[in-house]
């Protein structure tokens, strides 16, 4: 069987950290970015330093946003999500550092403490002066009222909790990622093209602190010549068979 190795990678791992990317939230209806066809190509993301120029830009950037979250708004965990979740009931989760933004892995139940959310959380925003939190609803009332992005009240542009294009990662996600990258000896990258920095950093980060590197992935990424074991797979499927390789050890 094609995942019985991976079971077997998983039953010796003793420390394991997963990245996932936007492969694993497509099951659920959440579409990737870089598939043929993808919605966030025609809304496409605005660029932070583009989002700074000017309100006629931040008010599209907020269209383009809701247009994106109209498309996925039933979006529910899938079982690559629960499979993650139910791993961390079994003590040998390190942490799941993700490039995604839509929120499921925290639904899906992860723990706050296990969960690194590289590039923010799309389900609400803040003042990038002040740091006060805003519902999207709010934001949204206010876009559709007048045409225009709310501003805060401290006069700070307000913005998707996400980080955008050209925007820096917070230090302490970065470093939360890093260590957990390094920590543990199980490194497994899913549903990601790995084309993404600085999480595309992260296997080989894994490796030299001699991490055992597997990637689940439908497609191939660049970094596949460096994997040490690779499954062409669905991330459901993949991540399913990592569970019951731990299942069958845990005790
Ligand atoms: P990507 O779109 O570049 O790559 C996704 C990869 O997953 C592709 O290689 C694709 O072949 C593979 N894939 C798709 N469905 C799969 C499945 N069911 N099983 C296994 N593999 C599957 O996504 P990325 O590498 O995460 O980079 C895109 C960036 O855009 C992210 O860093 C993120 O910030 C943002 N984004 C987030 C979401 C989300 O939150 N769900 C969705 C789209 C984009």
């Amino acid at each position: 069987m094609v995942f019985d190795h991976l079971a077997e990678l998983a039953r010796s791992a003793r420390r394991i950290t997963v990245l996932t990317g936007a492969g694993v939230s497509t099951e659920s209806g959440v579409p990737d970015f870089r598939s043929p066809g993808s919605p966030w190509l025609v809304h496409k993301p605005i660029g932070y330093a583009e989002f700074l120029s000017g309100a006629e830009v931040r008010a599209e950037a907020w269209r383009r946003k809701f247009a994106m979250d109209d498309i996925y708004r039933d979006a529910r965990p899938n079982r690559a999500h629960a499979a993650l979740a139910r791993l961390d009931g079994l003590g040998r989760l390190v942490a799941v550092v993700t490039q995604n933004i839509d929120g499921l892995h925290a639904a899906a139940g992860l723990a706050p403490s296990r969960l690194v959310e590289l590039h923010g959380n799309g389900t609400y925003a803040h003042c990038l002066t002040c740091g006060q939190h805003f519902e999207l609803a709010t934001v949204r009332r206010h876009l559709e009222a007048t045409g225009c992005a709310l501003d805060c009240a401290c006069g700070g542009f307000i913005k998707s909790a996400t980080v955008a294009f050209g925007q820096t990662l917070p230090t302490a996600t970065l470093q939360r990622a890093v260590a957990a990258a390094k920590g543990c000896d199980l490194f497994v990258a899913v549903g990601s093209s790995l084309v993404v920095r600085p999480a595309a950093t992260l296997p080989q980060i894994a490796q030299a602190h001699g991490a055992v590197l597997v990637i689940l992935n439908r497609e191939a990424t660049p970094l596949d010549p460096a994997a040490d074991h690779l499954f062409r797979c669905d991330a459901g499927d993949g991540l399913l068979a990592l569970l019951d390789g731990v299942a069958a050890t845990a005790g």
